[in-house]
């Protein structure tokens, strides 16, 4: 299992965010969570990824211990073990967060080695294979501000490659894109599945959900109301 959380509880000031929730990830998998904007799905995410610290519940990552509750509060692993499960985890997200006045490959080889502490050369070449595989190699000396929103999160998915996640989040990767482009991320998304790469996509798009989840998780009001396969799942809404 590359992913457990039990029991996460959250709330800002006095709104009840996450109420009790609990969900695995197994490796290989691609699960999407689903549910009515203001369910909890975004703070879920953010959660999972240390974005934002729960109050209960315990986390771990890849085998390492993010949070665990000890008398009645959330304790987060030292800054070592967060690093360390930094490298495991992959997030990308709804608005790209591309750095501007960066060209596209200075954007994958800087995270490269920032993040891996990788030479330069090295970067470059993974790099440059990542684009080949979006079908954007010819555009590694643009910036992001040439590219349309579907080429800018095909980007934003090789960077994310580029650190070897054992894990892959998505926070609605495609509602900022046109229902078009949409379909550019989702066979990018889909061809990721077949590699086997363990996914979690929060996602508003039903079709995102039935097509390449293996399993799917349905949020509510901060609590988890179903979870089952697509089929199952979308026979019942
Ligand atoms: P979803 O992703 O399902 O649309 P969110 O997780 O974004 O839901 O939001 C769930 C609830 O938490 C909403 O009521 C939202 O306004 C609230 N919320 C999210 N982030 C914060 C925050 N940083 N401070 C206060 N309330 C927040
Ligand atoms: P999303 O649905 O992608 O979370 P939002 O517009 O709801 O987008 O939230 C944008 C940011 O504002 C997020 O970081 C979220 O945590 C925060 N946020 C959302 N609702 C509130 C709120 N009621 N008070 C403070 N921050 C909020």
């Amino acid at each position: 299992m590359l992913l457990k959380a039990e029991n996460l509880q959250k709330q800002f000031g006095n709104t009840i965010v996450l109420k009790d929730i609990s969900l695995e990830v197994n490796e290989g998998e691609v699960v999407a969570i689903i549910g009515p904007s203001g369910s909890g799905k975004s703070t879920l995410l953010r959660c999972l990824t240390q974005l934002e610290k729960v109050d209960k519940g315990r986390i771990n990552v890849c085998g390492k211990q993010m949070v665990e509750t000890i008398q009645n509060k959330a304790v987060y692993a030292d800054y070592k073990t967060l690093h360390d499960i930094i490298l495991d985890v992959g997030l990308v997200f709804q608005n790209f967060n591309l750095f501007p006045h960066y060209s596209v490959l200075k954007n994958i080889v800087d995270a490269q080695m920032n993040v891996l502490g990788i030479a330069k050369d090295k970067a470059k070449s993974k790099a440059m294979e990542l684009l080949t595989k979006m079908n954007l190699k010819d555009r590694a000396g643009a910036y992001p501000c040439e590219l349309s929103g579907g080429q800018q999160q095909r980007i934003a998915i090789a960077r994310a490659l580029a650190l070897n996640p054992r894990i892959l989040f998505f926070d609605e990767p495609t509602s900022a894109l046109d229902p078009e482009l949409t379909g550019e991320i989702l066979k990018v998304i889909r061809s990721l599945a077949e590699e086997k790469m363990t996914m979690v996509i929060v996602t508003h798009e039903m079709s995102f959900a039935k097509d390449v989840a293996d399993r799917v998780i349905f949020m509510d009001a901060g609590v988890i109301v179903e979870e089952g396969t697509p089929d199952a799942v979308f026979s019942n809404t």
